[in-house]
């Protein structure tokens, strides 16, 4: 049995639609296993300087479908520093804060594994972010949202370019990563997706719209905000000069792609993972990820790279039975 008494959790990094119903996960988890959860403002931020409530179930009614978090995120530099870490573990004594759940990204993670190797306090990281680019999960948290979002965009967009017989380059999110665009491009069946891990090649990319455009002089190229070669209008200019006579556009989606009213998908996998997270806590472990591969959570120690553990029954009718709880 568990002394856990009281945990905190926090949403860290880019915002991504889901956070919401990990946090409502976390919270009803919480108290139904007698827990006191915290809920910590604006990531590691707000845990310097002293921005700690404790939520209640009414904190968490009707927040399962809204987009953002309601502890507001936030990247903070100074965490980064050990006399900062140090004021923000003081912090969490002070309510005798045992444990943390982090929603976040990769650098939310590092940030947490200061905390256990400094100061022997034990985390479970949940993967929290649009971009889908965290080792160990086949998905995150807010990813298949803003994949969907992105798609529904492109196909307005695609309306537009054939009736007027026109390229465009859309330039959606991914400063490192190619996830979005990629998928994008299969899902809207665009004509072309340059990505950071491949090599654009600028002609070649030139050759390829004129071929395709053979009669119709319309393609949708979707381009990584992080492509090697530029976003959308760098390489919109870097085309020009091979297609003179063509009618080239350029639309960049911007923070529309982190917003919305999360997926069913994203709501069940945040809530899969916030249930999860509480009890890998109360089973004492410490530096955990969890992930999802295929249909099955799995549980990665960060600290020694390992994988620990898989969970094929933690889905279905014992998790809706808890979440049911009403306060
Ligand atoms: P996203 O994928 O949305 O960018 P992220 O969690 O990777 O999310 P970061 O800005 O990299 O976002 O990290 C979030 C915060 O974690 C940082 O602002 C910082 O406070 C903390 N952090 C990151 N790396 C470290 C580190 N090496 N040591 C201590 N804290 C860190």
């Amino acid at each position: 049995m568990s002394e856990l008494k009281r945990i905190g959790v926090l949403t860290s990094g880019g915002d991504s639609p889901g956070m919401n119903a990990c946090i409502r996960a976390v919270v009803k988890a919480g108290i139904g296993k007698g827990i006191q959860v915290f809920g910590i403002e604006d990531g590691y931020k707000g845990m310097i300087e002293d921005r700690i409530r404790e939520l209640t179930y009414t904190d968490v009614n009707n927040i399962i479908h809204l987009g953002g978090t309601i502890l507001g995120t936030a990247r903070s530099e100074e965490f980064k520093l050990k006399e900062w870490r140090e004021k923000a573990v003081a912090n969490l004594r002070k309510l005798q804060i045992e444990a943390l759940i982090l929603i976040g990204g990769d650098g939310t993670f590092a940030g947490g594994m200061t905390l256990t190797n400094e100061f022997d306090i034990p985390i479970i990281g949940i993967p929290g972010t649009i971009d889908n680019d965290i080792h160990g999960t086949e998905f995150t948290i807010g990813y298949d949202t803003c994949l969907n979002t992105v798609v529904e965009a492109v196909d307005k967009i695609r309306d537009t370019a054939s009736s007027h017989h026109r390229v465009f380059f859309i330039e959606v999110m991914g400063r490192a990563s190619g996830y979005i665009a990629l998928n994008t491009a299969i899902a809207s069946g665009a004509e072309s997706v340059l990505i950071p891990e491949t090599v654009t090649d600028i002609p070649l990319l030139a050759d390829q719209i004129r071929n395709q455009n053979k009669g119709i002089r319309s393609s949708i190229i979707i381009v990584a905000e992080g492509d090697e070669e530029g976003g959308a209008k760098e390489i919109m200019k870097k085309v020009k000069p091979y297609l003179e006579t063509y009618d080239l556009k350029c639309s960049i989606l911007g923070h529309i792609q982190r917003g919305g009213s999360p997926s069913a998908f994203d709501r069940i996998l945040a809530t899969r993972m916030g249930v999860k997270a509480v009890e890998l806590l109360f089973e004492g472990k410490k530096s955990m990820m969890i992930g999802q591969i295929g249909r099955d959570l799995v549980f990665h120690n960060i600290l020694e790279g390992t994988t620990d553990h898989v969970s094929k029954d933690d889905s279905g009718i014992g998790l809706l039975k808890l979440l049911l709880t009403k306060g």
